[in-house]
């Protein structure tokens, strides 16, 4: 999530003690093991509504609040507990009662928050008939990530990250990359300060300091960069509806290394044991 809330619930960036960095370690692993377990359901005929319904209560088990409920304007909260963005969708995609195609891939996108603090990471996963055109489109994004969160260190600026990714994928690869949607700080809100784009210039925009924590979240798309949102006032396709991927973390700036505070390690295990998935081994 990242067009909405990005920068709208208070202007000042907030910078976290080691303690409350610790706290949104736990939010952080709550949703990277809430992403796991959707990695152990998800296979052909599962419909996204099933898998936010399990989604929920895991949360919920685990005495924490799932984040996108009810996010957003009084007047059109988010219905689900997770954004499942399958294909052309590039994210905030509504869970359906459409049901999982072999050849599909599907963002899905979680938050929670927990004792105060909110955790938030996206992994786009792959069925298993999926081609090698679109493993090629996830296998690249989710390498942006990791490029990105390469130049989250102490020092360096917010534009690093962005040219990082950008560079990555639309130079490199001749990816669209979604300009509409964001990055962002997280913490005791879901969308803090700064915006993190994923395209921008190198030495430009905020200086990144220690105890800053950003959702870094790259959204490539296989062709044009440019999105449209529905009707529902929620999803983003693509304009061309090809395929479009998302991979995000929630990371800590810091000193020589960013301390990456969700992890994927459950998502590849499940998919590692989950036939109908395939798997995306990262390029670097
Ligand atoms: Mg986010
Ligand atoms: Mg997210």
């Amino acid at each position: 999530m990242g067009l909405f809330g990005s920068g709208k619930e208070g202007k000042r960036v907030f910078y976290k003690t080691k303690e409350e960095i610790e706290l949104m370690r736990n939010a952080n692993l709550l949703v990277s093991k809430t992403l796991g377990y959707v990695g152990t359901l998800l296979k052909p005929g599962v419909t996204g509504k099933q898998l936010d319904q399990a989604a929920e209560e895991f949360i919920r088990d685990h005495k924490a609040r799932p984040a996108f409920k009810g996010y957003g304007s009084p007047h059109n909260p988010f219905p689900g507990s997770l954004c499942i963005s399958y294909n052309d969708i590039v994210v905030h995609g509504i869970p359906a009662n459409r049901e999982f195609g072999e050849k599909d891939i599907a963002s899905v996108d979680c938050g929670v928050e927990l004792e105060g603090f909110y955790g938030d990471a996206a992994f786009t996963f792959a069925l298993a008939d999926v081609d090698d055109a679109t493993m090629e489109l996830l296998r690249v994004t989710y390498g942006s990530l990791y490029k990105g969160i390469e130049q989250a260190v102490h020092g360096k600026r917010v534009g690093d990250i962005s040219f990082a990714i950008q560079d990555y994928c639309e130079r490199q690869h001749k990816y669209g990359v979604v300009r509409d949607l964001v990055g962002h700080g997280v913490g005791r809100s879901l969308h803090e300060e700064p915006e993190v784009p994923n395209f921008g210039r190198r030495g430009k925009g905020p200086v990144l300091m220690e105890g800053l924590v950003i959702a870094i979240e790259p959204m490539i798309n296989m062709g044009v960069k440019e999105v449209y949102q529905d009707t529902d006032g929620w999803t983003i396709h693509t304009r061309d509806r090809k395929p479009s991927a998302h991979y995000e973390h929630s990371v800590a700036v810091r000193k020589g290394k960013a301390d990456i505070l969700s992890t994927h390690e459950f998502i590849l295990d499940a998919i590692k044991n989950n036939n109908s998935l395939r798997e995306i081994s990262p390029k670097s």
